[in-house]
């Protein structure tokens, strides 16, 4: 969490929003139903690209807002619910949910546009109670339907989804992402076994699983020989496909190392800055040494203030990414018995700091033990590896496509 800048926060007010419109200042009184049956938003376009103006919105709809014009993070707020957007991104925060575009809130002549998918996700859980039309140059935004207040004790609107919004829920892609490669061996264990084969034999396996048992869903390799992808551009093509209108899940494909040879089993894990114990921390650190090998023209954005920034829309994300790394857990026990569970913890893995969707990484066992090590090495091992996790996937799928949002 970082500290508030409250100087930078500029209070949009309804008064200031005025500056331009000026009725918005008047006294507000009861409209007559006939003006207050709807507003009209207009679309504006650039290079094919559709938004709302957030000076627009906030004038037609009188929303109280405000911008932090360091961070470019604003708000709307609606009674107790808020919705947070940031300049730059394609994802927001609306009411607890995480809301996703093409493409990402952008200025220009210093007007706020926020995406057509973000203003629609935004709007519907701010405002349950109303209806968002369009035609071709504009949004109608109608008043409720009646004037009857809402019934706090029924399911909150909010969790109701139309059909068309479920089917851009469900997850219709499996990022695969063999760990390491090219220049980059990963760990190198006895026999000088190098974790970047094993972790492309694996990604093989689950790529052929994934295929035969989910055929509906795309499955996307990372990489398919021994290449060299530096961890920025793994999630990049993994956010890429988002664009298809479906979610998505990543799986990183990783092997662990100790200095401690004993040390045998395997684990899963989610992004978070505050790792599960010291020894979660080292993993992290071991996977994100790669770092010195890439570019470093390309090595600030793992440093960039951005990411504390996104982090704050990633609550959603994280909660689901825990229960894939969860169900993958749970699924690789049942295939790798009698290797040891270690369990599904938590840290800092630059791997997965990008990815809008379910991510997880999974340490399949550790190269530094003689007899894992071995077994790590065996196409009929790598399978029972593969099978574990594609279950666990697939596990996740199901309870992830018919849920409309992990609480
Ligand atoms: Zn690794």
């Amino acid at each position: 969490m970082t500290p508030r800048r409250r100087h930078g926060t500029l209070r949009l007010t309804r008064c200031l929003a005025a500056g331009l419109i000026v009725f918005i200042c008047l006294p507000r009184t009861p409209l007559s139903p006939s003006r207050a049956d709807s507003v009209s938003l207009p679309i504006v376009r650039i290079d094919a690209r559709e938004y709302v103006s957030l000076h627009d919105l906030v004038a037609a709809l009188r929303i109280d807002t405000s911008f932090d014009i360091i961070t470019q993070r604003g708000k709307l707020y609606r009674d107790s619910r808020v919705a947070v957007y940031q300049v730059g991104f394609a994802v927001a925060l609306a009411n607890g949910a995480l809301v996703r575009a093409a493409y990402p809130v952008t200025r220009k002549n210093g007007e706020v546009l926020i995406p057509e998918a973000l203003f629609r996700g935004m709007f519907s859980r701010l405002y349950p109670d109303r209806d968002i039309t369009r035609a071709e140059s504009a949004f109608t935004v109608t008043r409720p339907r009646d004037g009857t207040p809402r019934d706090r004790t029924k399911p909150d609107d909010r969790d109701r989804v139309d059909p068309a919004d479920r089917r851009k829920d469900r997850i219709g892609f499996i990022v695969v992402d063999a760990g390491h490669g090219g220049h980059d061996p990963g760990a190198i264990g006895r026999g000088r076994i190098k974790e970047k084969t094993i972790t492309l034999k694996v990604a093989r396996a689950l790529e052929r699983h994934l295929r035969a048992q989910l055929p509906g869903v795309t499955v996307i390799m990372t990489r398919t020989g021994d290449s060299f992808i530096e961890l920025g551009r793994r999630t990049e093509i993994a956010n890429r496909q988002l664009k298809s209108n479906t979610n998505g899940i990543f799986v990183s494909i990783h092997v662990n190392a100790s200095i401690a040879r004993r040390i045998a089993g395997f684990e899963t894990y989610f992004l978070s800055q505050n790792p599960t114990n010291e020894e979660a921390r080292t993993t992290a650190a071991l996977e994100n040494n790669v770092v010195i090998l890439e570019d470093r023209s390309r090595r600030k954005s793992y440093n960039d203030v951005e990411y504390v920034e996104a982090l704050m829309l990633t609550t959603q994300i994280q909660k689901e990414s825990a229960l894939l790394s969860k169900t993958i857990l749970r699924e690789m026990k049942a295939t790798m018995r009698p290797a040891r569970p270690r369990g599904v913890k938590k840290a800092d893995f630059f791997v997965l700091r990008g990815a809008l969707m379910p991510a997880t990484l999974v340490e399949i066992g550790y190269i530094t033990n003689a007899g894992e090590a071995q077994q790590l090495t065996r196409p009929e091992y790598q399978r029972r590896v593969a099978a574990g996790i594609g279950n666990g996937v697939i596990e996740f799928i199901k309870k992830y496509n018919t849920m409309i949002k992990i609480k």
